[in-house]
């Protein structure tokens, strides 16, 4: 049984953890969207690690850029009993299907480091085989007994945007005009920025125009006409006084 200060420091340390990944919830989320775009690469690797340095732990990093034949995930492997042969470079294609699959799991859990994927030994099906494909880093989860919540602490921003995101899954949209995924500030919001929302509005424009453009000239050139018809009675008199 915790002492009840050593619990109240525990809480503390909980809100303030939780208070500070909320608000770095902008950051955490420009960061998700660029990697849920992210192509296969190490050009774009590298400048995605240059934008982002703190989203993955380096080592994950170093693993893409140099695959280190006794990098730190061995200790994780050791204890599976089985060295994995997914990296975060494999991440990217299991993201971005967050944002088309209705039923993400059990890869999510995966990704938020809950769910171990399973070992190669121990594959039965296709699901099974591309499990194994799921980079694995644990993250910390606990149960609070007092407050009966299930507590997640990623182990790096790309856990907590992910776990922020999964609480907010609405957010998570493709964009009507370029299809890029991003992640939505609004419920209504179908487009991923102004220079895609703006292009519609002037294509929906445009194709109005060249629905009704010709009808709305005809009437325009009589209206016109009209006018000129009475500017010009106006300024030199009705045509039998002339
Ligand atoms: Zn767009």
């Amino acid at each position: 049984m915790w002492a009840p200060e050593y619990k109240e420091f525990s809480k503390d340390a909980r809100r303030l953890y939780e208070k500070e990944r909320r608000s770095k919830h902008r950051s955490l989320f420009a960061a998700l969207e660029e990697f849920a775009n992210l192509r296969a690469g190490k050009k774009l690797w590298k400048d995605f690690r240059k934008h982002w340095p703190d989203f993955f732990p380096s080592w994950n990093y170093d693993e893409i850029e140099e695959p280190k034949p006794n990098a730190p995930y061995d200790e994780f492997d050791e204890l599976r009993g089985e060295r994995s042969i997914a990296t975060i470079a494999d991440h990217p294609e299991h993201v971005a299907m967050l944002w088309t699959d209705v039923t993400p799991d059990p890869i999510l859990g995966m990704l938020l480091g809950i769910v171990t994927p399973p070992l190669q030994s121990e594959v039965e099906t296709h699901e099974d085989a591309y499990y194994t494909t799921v980079a694995y880093i644990p993250a910390h989860w606990y149960v609070d007994w007092d407050d009966g919540a299930l507590v997640y602490r990623g182990t790096c921003g790309f856990q907590d945007a992910l776990y922020l995101l999964s609480r907010e899954s609405w957010r998570a949209k493709v964009c009507a005009k370029c299809e890029y995924k991003f992640i939505a500030k609004r419920p209504a919001q179908k487009y991923c920025s102004t220079d895609c929302s703006e292009l519609v509005q002037r294509e929906l424009k445009l194709r109005w125009w060249a629905q009704n453009g010709a009808d709305k000239r005809r009437k325009n050139s009589r209206v016109g006409k009209r006018r000129c018809t009475a500017r010009r009675k106006l300024e030199h008199g009705p045509e039998e006084t002339r």
